[in-house]
């Protein structure tokens, strides 16, 4: 039966709809919209939070930079000008890390690296030992030379004395007696000298220890000649670069040819643990290199102050800075390696980094970082004061770090997108599920009002039929009375019977039946049930044949519910059988329960009905179900109670052959029921 009410509901059923598609669709597309403009949004938003940050990276490390070179120029003015220049040399290079210096007074006068020529080791012709020489050099008569040295190994003149001795040990040394040449040689180079020892005589003196050492490398090691040969580099590595201020300064270029010396037998022979000591002669011997090619080279006063400016020295790439004190000019230098300490903190904070940085010099020079970065520098920025000029470049490495970012932080949007309409969507599902529901509970409540209406009005329009007739006396005979009042008690019972299963519906429906499961016994039921299809079934020729085992166990089962379920099957079994009604009832144990079937030889049902009998409402619609009373409702209840039983219903049917309905409902007691 199909009943009015559905156009309501379908019109419900569209608005429902209509609200939800806007419920998910209206968020879904604002948030991809948003999306769209976040993406459109997110190259230019990291593009600036990346370009700040490293901004701010960037003017940390020029403020390294910037501290750095004002508290060299800061120690550059505290230089006193009467120090020694040796002691000032040191300072700035061992201390300040510089690679070079170079000292002026202030009227341009070089004062350090010093410059004098001091006579050198050879023998001058107006020197007592001309003589002496000329046996040596021009006769090669070595042992006469000796003898002729010898005579003046004792002279008053400290510097003649020494050069004899020299000399004497050269003589021997070339006659093959190298023993006796480095005994004559020691005294030379460890003779005292006085205080007031003027360059010329320190040359002399550092000469004889010069010959002394290659003496030694002659001999081979032997424990004494090595304690000698340590004695020796001692004595001249204290001498250079001395800073006391009370020797005599040996000019640059002798000093370095004598540094030189030295760190040339350090290298080969030296002792291990001079290590330090070495590498303190070499940083010195090279800064003097450095300062005397720059002496030689630039100017006091061509040029710009506390600046730092390139400059090729001895073919060297250098950078030089001058600086002003009242009293002299300095130039202090830093070698291509050396410049690399004051710019430390872009390398500290850019090496390893995605970025890149590269400073160039005024002229465009390359000067630290990486030489050729690829693609176009992000951001630049001046360097401080002391490098007018220079400028730090930043280059992202391996690709565009803009669009990597913003790629990154774009999925991170997509994600957290799609993840949204994923939540609207289920979301969505549910509420439709909900509403769903909802609307299909209305539409069962509309037909079953409509069902409920329809189905009442049809016993009760006979009846009235029947009393008034009977009122009206509108009758043949008494017998006719009989029968009109029995079609009325028939009318009235049937009546009862669809009030009590829409009343048992509609409790059902409301979940409000309790069922009172107590000990049953399952032939009590049987036998009601026939009681109550008796009538009916005698009026409609039904043959009723019934089986009840004997020893049936007794089952958890309200009564009444159970008589309610097996008179609907019955009732079924009746209505959907035509001619020669042959209906059973069988009553057996299974397992433990017990099993009610109910057969009849009826229209049977087809599979895909089968799967739906049991649906509220549900009516096959074949033109018997049309014309049978019912309104699709007594499976729904029959299968309802064999639930709450813990029970199972199973049907059998054959199109045409007849239909087996079989409950089974477990034995024993069963807990919480
Ligand atoms: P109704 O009140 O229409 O009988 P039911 O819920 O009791 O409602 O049955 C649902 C449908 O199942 C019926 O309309 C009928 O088509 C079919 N049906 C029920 N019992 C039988 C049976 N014994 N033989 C054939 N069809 C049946």
């Amino acid at each position: 039966m199909k009943f009015g009410g559905s156009l309501i509901t379908g019109r419900n059923q569209l608005q429902w709809a209509a609200l939800l598609a806007i419920a998910v669709v209206l968020p879904t597309v604002s948030l991809l919209w948003f999306m769209s403009r976040v993406v459109a949004n997110e190259r230019l938003v990291v593009r600036q939070k990346l370009a700040a940050l490293y901004q701010d990276k960037l003017a940390d490390a020029t403020a390294r930079t910037e501290t750095l070179s004002t508290v060299w120029l800061a120690g550059l003015d505290k230089i006193k000008p009467a120090t020694n220049p040796y002691s000032i040399f040191r300072r700035l290079v061992l201390e300040d890390n510089f690679q070079g210096v170079v000292v002026w007074d202030t009227d341009g006068a070089l004062v350090y690296p010093p410059s004098a020529d001091v006579a050198g080791s050879g023998v001058p012709s107006d020197s007592p030992l001309a003589d002496a020489g000329q046996q040596e050099f021009a006769k090669e008569q070595y042992a006469e030379a000796a003898q002729l040295y010898d005579r003046f190994s004792a002279d008053g003149d400290p510097r003649v004395a020494i050069a004899a001795m020299t000399g004497k040990s050269r003589c021997l040394s070339k006659l093959g007696r190298l023993d006796e040449a480095i005994e004559e040689c020691q005294k030379a180079a460890f003779a005292q000298l006085p205080k007031s020892a003027d360059p010329a005589l320190r040359l002399t003196l550092e000469n004889a220890r010069l010959l002394l050492l290659s003496l030694l490398q002659q001999s081979g090691q032997s424990p004494l000649h090595a304690r000698i040969l340590h004695r020796t580099i001692d004595a001249l590595s204290s001498d250079l670069y001395n800073a006391d201020g009370d020797q005599a300064l040996l000019p640059a270029n002798q000093n370095l040819f004598i540094a030189k010396k030295v760190l040339a037998v350090l290298r080969s022979a030296g002792p291990p643990d001079d290590a330090k000591a070495r590498d303190k002669l070499e940083k010195l011997a090279a800064a003097e290199e450095l300062s005397i090619a720059a002496a030689e080279t630039l100017r006091p006063f061509d040029g710009q102050f506390d600046g730092f400016f390139q400059t090729d020295l001895d073919q060297q790439r250098a950078y030089g800075l001058r600086h002003r004190t009242p009293s002299s000019t300095l130039l202090v230098l830093l070698s291509e390696k050396g410049i690399t300490f004051p710019l430390s903190g872009y390398h500290d904070t850019f090496a390893g980094s995605e970025s890149a940085y590269r400073i160039v010099d005024a002229s465009g020079g390359f000067v630290a970082g990486i030489p050729h970065p690829e693609g176009k520098s992000f951001t630049t920025t001046a360097l401080p004061g002391a490098f007018p000029g220079w400028k730090v470049e930043l280059y992202f490495q391996g690709g565009d770090v803009f669009e990597k970012a913003a790629k990154r932080q774009i999925a991170v949007y997509i994600w957290t997108g799609v993840l949204v309409i994923l939540l609207i969507l289920i979301a969505g599902g549910f509420a439709t599920q909900a509403i769903g529901k909802q609307i299909r509970l209305n539409r069962m409540k509309n037909d079953f009002i409509a069902t409920v209406s329809h189905e009442l009005k049809t016993p009760l329009a006979s009846m009235r039929v029947l009393v008034d007739t009977l009122l009206e006396g509108h009758i043949r005979d008494e017998a006719q009375a009989t029968e009109y009042l029995r079609l009325t008690a028939k009318e009235n019972e049937r009546l009862s019977r669809m009030i009590d299963n829409f009343l048992t519906f509609s409790r059902m429906e409301r979940n409000k039946v309790a069922f009172n499961l107590v000990e049953a016994r399952p032939a009590a039921m049987a036998n009601d049930a026939i009681e109550s299809v008796k009538t009916k079934f005698a009026a409609h020729n039904c043959s009723l044949a019934v089986e009840i085992a004997e020893h049936l166990p007794e089952i958890q089962a309200d009564h009444d519910a159970m008589v309610t379920v097996l008179v609907n099957l019955l009732d079924n079994a009746c209505k959907y059988t035509t001619d020669n009604k042959q209906i059973s009832l069988k009553v057996f144990p299974d397992d433990g329960g017990v099993c009610f079937a109910v057969s009849d030889n009826g229209i049977g049902l087809a599979r895909r009905h089968i799967r739906r009998i049991f649906d509220r409402f549900y009516q096959v619609d074949s033109s018997l179900a049309r014309k049978a009373e019912g309104c699709g409702l007594g499976l729904s209840i029959v299968k309802f109670i064999v639930d709450a039983h813990k029970g199972k219903i199973a049907v059998e049917s054959r199109p045409g052959k007849g239909t087996t309905f079989t409950v089974r409902l477990p034995g024993g007691r069963r807990n919480g029921d």
